[in-house]
């Protein structure tokens, strides 16, 4: 385990690899070594202290992927600010909600981005903002919020712009720079993510510096990252896959991170991969999918690729075969994780054999505890599906200003309780089952979403699939599948269900099927099935 805070680490490998790449930001032209990164983060670290900030202050990130998120990510590290991640999807009341649960003082937001206009419901949510000087607001509906500091050269009436925030310090701010970093403690808050909401509300997780960077240091050791290897993170910094496994990865190894646009786009991922000569590629299976089948995917050279990680959601073994073989990834690895755990608590490593590769999420990371538990909280004998708890450094802090909630899902021993069921197997390797929430109960036989979907993705027209429970009146719950099809190739409802007869038990056959264009996801790509479920209801009444 490292003993440091993010903010020495940071300095340490900024200064032992100054000339090396840290960072390449496709969409806005910038390529910055571990050095040319360094300075922006203390000017704007200092900048922040300028700006009347202090050690314990929350400061909000609303903004796409760009290369001003991950400055600000380091540069409060440095100062001891506490990073809110702010949800580039959230619009005016999760937005509300998110900064005031967490009482951000400064916010850093994008002006706009496609349709997320950031500072037009800024104005909305705070009118005061045209009247007010920089620093100075103080808005009946945001009453914590006094700076907003947006991205870009140009100004906005109430708003300072980044490039003035990197040039507010002078010698005093960074003199106290110096000291304060000596001051953390590597187990202070740094950090409060949001859970992805996938199934219901977003949950505020408190991190440590202890947390997060241990998560990303060990992530990069499981993919045997190397310094001056390049790390293709097309998913979103706002997420702990971006901001932890890519951007605490590449600094504790000094690779380079590589964002090859601002919203996830499959084309601009191949072309970054391609154009960079990436060594790894992350992404959620949707991703991943999307890039597969991209119609100009075969005059992509990716052989480049050595690794990656799969990882935020259930990967499909056939997907994973299909990365392995088509896009040059033999050591691509799966992740488990939750944002409460910082994320990672389990990892299969490059060289684990194909098998339980693909089939597995790997075994514990080094330092964490596991174990599978039944409702009344009894270890279950081997292979028998339970709910997967981890303890060790990775659990958060707790849910920000939620003792109650924090109380249901860590218990006093320290156990965090994932609300997933797993297996493991005689190795220790972990499968994950699903969520025990969307786990089905069809006339008294629990049923497993995830094992219908991994047998549907063989066949040929399928390109995607996802299994829900709906209630039913006979046997409580029905099986319903949504399925994307490949291009081109038609198919029944009933020549599904033919697939299926034979090979799997009756009762696990879909009542239900719906073929879609796409799923209902988060921002990170997540399907939400509670809103498949919802929709579901709405039409089936
Ligand atoms: P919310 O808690 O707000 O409903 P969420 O649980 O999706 O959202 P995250 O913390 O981003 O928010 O995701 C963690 C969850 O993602 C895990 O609890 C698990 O259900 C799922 N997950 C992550 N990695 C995997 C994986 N490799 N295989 C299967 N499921 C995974
Ligand atoms: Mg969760």
């Amino acid at each position: 385990l490292l003993g440091q805070t993010i903010g020495a680490c940071f300095d340490e490998v900024a200064d032992a690899h100054a000339e090396r790449l840290a960072l390449i930001v496709r969409h806005q032209a910038i390529r910055w070594s571990w050095g040319e990164l360094k300075d922006r983060v203390d000017a704007l670290a200092a900048g922040l202290l300028a700006l009347g900030l202090a050690p314990g202050d929350r400061v909000g990130v609303w903004a796409p992927n760009c290369a001003e998120w991950t400055v600000t990510q380091f540069a409060t590290a440095k100062v001891g600010l506490i990073l809110v991640n702010i949800n580039p999807a959230y619009r005016l009341t999760e937005a509300e909600y998110a900064l005031n649960k967490v009482g951000c003082k400064a916010l850093v937001t994008a002006v706009a981005h496609k349709t997320s206009a950031y500072l037009a419901m800024l104005r909305a949510l705070a009118p005061e903002l045209a009247t007010t000087p920089p620093g100075q607001l103080a808005a009946a509906r945001l009453p914590d919020l006094r700076l907003v500091i947006t991205l870009g050269e140009d100004a906005h009436a109430g708003c300072l712009p980044f490039a003035q925030a990197l040039a507010a310090g002078g010698e005093a701010d960074r003199a106290r720079l110096m000291e304060i970093g000596p001051t953390l403690q590597f187990d202070d808050a740094i950090n409060v993510q949001f859970t992805s909401g996938t199934t219901g509300f977003p949950k505020g997780a408190t991190l440590s510096h202890h947390n997060i960077l241990n998560n990303g240091y060990f992530v990069g050791e499981a993919i045997g990252l190397q310094p001056g290897e390049k790390l293709c993170i097309p998913v979103p910094l706002y997420h702990c896959f971006g901001m932890v496994m890519g951007n605490l990865a590449c600094l504790t190894h000094a690779a380079t991170m590589v964002y090859p646009s601002e919203g996830f786009d499959p084309l601009a991922a191949l072309e970054a991969v391609e154009a960079e000569r990436c060594d790894g590629l992350f992404g959620v299976p949707t991703m991943f999918i999307a890039e597969l089948s991209h119609p100009e995917f075969a005059r992509f050279d990716l052989t480049s690729l050595r690794t990656g990680i799969m990882a935020g959601s259930p990967c499909p073994i056939e997907v994973m075969r299909q990365v392995i073989d088509r896009m040059h990834m033999p050591q691509v690895t799966i992740a488990y994780g939750m944002t409460e755990t910082s994320p990672v608590s389990f990892q299969s490593g490059v060289d684990d054999a194909l098998d339980v590769r693909v089939s597995t999420v790997g075994r514990i990371q080094p330092h964490l505890e596991v174990k599978i538990v039944d409702a009344e909280g009894r270890i279950t004998p081997r292979g028998e599906p339970g709910e997967l708890c981890t303890r060790g450094y990775s659990v958060m802090l707790g849910y920000w200003d939620d003792d109650a909630k924090t109380r249901e899902s860590i218990d006093p021993a320290g156990w965090m309780h994932t609300g997933d069921l797993a297996t493991l197997d005689a190795d220790g390797n972990c499968n994950i089952v699903g969520r025990i929430k969307d786990m089905v109960i069809r006339g008294g036989e629990n049923v497993y979403p995830r094992e219908i979907e991994e047998f549907l993705y063989r066949h040929p027209a399928i390109q995607d699939v996802q299994v829900i429970g709906v209630p039913d009146a006979r046997y409580g719950e029905e099986l319903c599948a949504w399925i994307v099809l490949k291009p081109g190739q038609p198919l029944e409802a009933e020549a599904v269900r033919d697939f299926c007869r034979g090979q799997i038990a009756h009762y696990k056959i879909p009542r239900h099927i719906r073929f879609v264009e796409a799923f209902p996801t988060t921002v990170t790509g997540k399907v939400q099935k509670f809103a498949m479920r919802e929709a579901m209801i709405a039409e089936l009444d």
